[in-house]
């Protein structure tokens, strides 16, 4: 006999394959199921219903972390260097530039420039950096600078937050990645970071760019302090902001990495709390239309399968990655092991940038006799 509790999530997941919205309490009774089938299986339909196309993608670029100099302190994090510390450092301009230079060699269209909160750098030095790179790569996308590096860098120069997005998009930023969002939940953010932008801040920072016509992502750094209804909370805001802005892009999650941490004693979420959070995601953000899998985080395997738990994007062929290995797991593939992941599920890989447009040359129809 078939329970009532059963029931219930199945008319819930119908509701969302039907592109009906979600509420929250429908996306915490998604988020308490243990029914990974079924919920991936609505994730995926929503999925198919999104993305029809026979292809999924894939991108190649850079994670350039230009400084690891930080003046906020999060538990989570292996990466930063307080000021002053022997251990920080700022990138050399030629050793930057010529890491880009290898991402263009490599086929790569763009770069994530990302770092600590460095109270030393200026917003002419950001300038200066920006104005730099697109002197020698005009067609390189610069990905770049979180929402807690803008919020940090308008108390540096004391300047009104569209001002200083004014002044970066002048001098060459192309889009907003959404680091630093961990969960969008002030409990939370408080429990582990200090110094560092809360939710309604971080939010803003998205908010003004959007205004101004830039994109950008969202993300989600879930299985740590966070209780479910927070990370339900969590995907509200960027709902309601998507509503509001229509900016974001994409939705990226991925499950806290806690090796070298200060909150090393927390185990590491697995893979069924992954799939099961991104497809909840994918059934409850019906306004954000990508959702990249993390293989960086989960390996190529799961990554892989993540194509069939509502995302419909490999993320970046990353060149690079030092945030996360610093926190310990991190996977690295070759761009044919992300061609082959894609193309094993039955689907055409088709490199994108980071609007979602198609940067390849369609692959050769075979001939019809
Ligand atoms: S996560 Fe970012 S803001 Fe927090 S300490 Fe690390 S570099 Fe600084």
């Amino acid at each position: 006999m078939i329970s009532t509790t059963a029931i219930a999530l199945d008319a819930t997941l119908a509701k969302a394959v039907a592109g009906e919205r979600l509420s929250p309490d429908e996306g915490l009774q998604l988020l308490d199921s243990h029914d990974l089938t079924a919920l991936g299986r609505a994730a995926d339909a929503v999925t198919r219903r999104l993305h029809p196309e026979s292809y999924r993608t894939y991108n190649i670029d850079r994670n350039i972390n230009y400084t690891n100099v930080c003046s906020a302190v999060c538990d989570f994090c292996a990466f930063y260097r307080k000021p002053k510390s022997p251990e920080g450092y700022v990138l050399e301009r030629d050793v930057l530039l010529q890491k880009i230079q290898e991402t263009v060699d490599l086929g790569g269209d763009q770069i994530l420039m990302q770092g600590g909160m460095n109270p030393d750098l200026k917003i002419e030095w950001y300038e200066e950096l920006l104005a730099d790179i697109k002197s020698h790569f005009p067609q390189v996308n610069i990905h770049g600078f979180s929402p807690p590096e803008i919020h940090a860098l308008t108390k540096v120069a004391k300047l009104p937050l569209r001002t200083v997005l004014e002044r970066l998009k002048a001098a060459g930023l192309g889009s907003l990645p959404g680091g630093g969002a961990e969960i969008l939940v002030d409990r939370v953010r408080a429990a582990m970071t200090r110094g560092k932008v809360m939710t309604d801040d971080w939010l803003n920072v998205c908010r003004v760019w959007h205004e101004m016509g830039g994109r950008g992502s969202a993300t989600m750094m879930f299985g740590h302090l966070e209780t479910l209804p927070e990370r339900i909370e969590h995907l509200e805001r960027l709902r309601q902001l998507q509503d509001e802005t229509g900016g974001f892009t994409a939705f990226i999650c991925w499950t806290f990495q806690p090796d070298h941490t200060d909150m090393a004693h927390i185990s590491r979420a697995g893979s069924f709390d992954y799939l099961k959070t991104q497809a909840v995601a994918r059934l409850y953000l019906d306004n954000i239309p990508n959702i990249q899998s993390s293989w960086v985080t989960q390996g190529l395997k799961i990554g892989q399968i993540a194509l069939c738990y509502g995302a419909n994007d490999m993320g970046s062929l990353m060149i690079e990655e030092n945030v996360v290995a610093s926190a310990g797991t991190v996977h690295y593939l070759t761009l044919e092991q992300i061609r082959g992941a894609i193309a094993e599920l039955g689907y055409v890989p088709r490199q994108r940038n980071v609007f979602y447009e198609l940067i390849d040359s369609p692959p050769e129809l075979a001939p019809v006799w």
